[in-house]
């Protein structure tokens, strides 16, 4: 029976979409690129308990680094060390997908292991005609395998 499921599950990967999996920007836990990393903030990021944590600048529609929890190891609190320069210094590459990707070819990208955590983006075209980008969610490789396994994995 569950072995039936996750079959299931593995087939439908070619006809459903990232933009139904994803976690919505409104309930994504970012930071601001002009965060300053005091006691507050980063006990913040440490309650929040996420791994990844997509970086915005001005607005959280415009993502543009991530900060992974290790990043902080070595940052003490006491010397209020700007968000920025810890991002610089790592320089995570941010995947981008669209809303409309398959999640088998989600799964893929995770596969290659550069990113287990991609932020869902997707273009328009503005009324003056020119291109803008505005990103919608975030989709890490669990959201992918608990819709293999149908069913939720509980964090630790
Ligand atoms: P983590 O390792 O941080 O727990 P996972 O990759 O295991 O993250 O994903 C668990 C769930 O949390 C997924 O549904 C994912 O979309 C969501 N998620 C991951 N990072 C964030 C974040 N920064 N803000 C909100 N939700 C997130």
């Amino acid at each position: 029976k569950e072995e039936l499921n996750i079959i299931q599950g593995a087939l439908e990967l070619r006809s459903k979409m990232v933009e139904h999996i994803m976690t919505p920007l409104c309930d994504c836990f970012l930071l601001s690129i002009d965060e300053i990393l005091d006691f507050n903030t980063m006990s913040n990021i440490v309650e929040n308990g996420y791994t990844r944590i997509p970086v915005y600048n001005k607005e959280r529609s415009n993502i543009v680094d991530i900060l992974y929890i290790k990043d902080l190891i070595f940052v003490n609190p006491d010397n209020r060390t700007p968000l920025k320069t810890i991002t610089q210094s790592y320089n995570h590459p941010v995947q981008f997908v669209l809303p409309d990707t398959k999640l088998n070819a989600v799964l893929e990208e995770f596969k290659t292991g550069r990113s287990h955590l991609a932020v869902v983006r997707k273009t328009s075209i503005e009324s003056g005609g020119d291109p803008v980008s505005e990103v919608v969610g975030v989709v890490t490789l669990e959201d992918v395998i608990e819709e293999i396994i149908n069913s939720e994995i509980l964090d630790e």
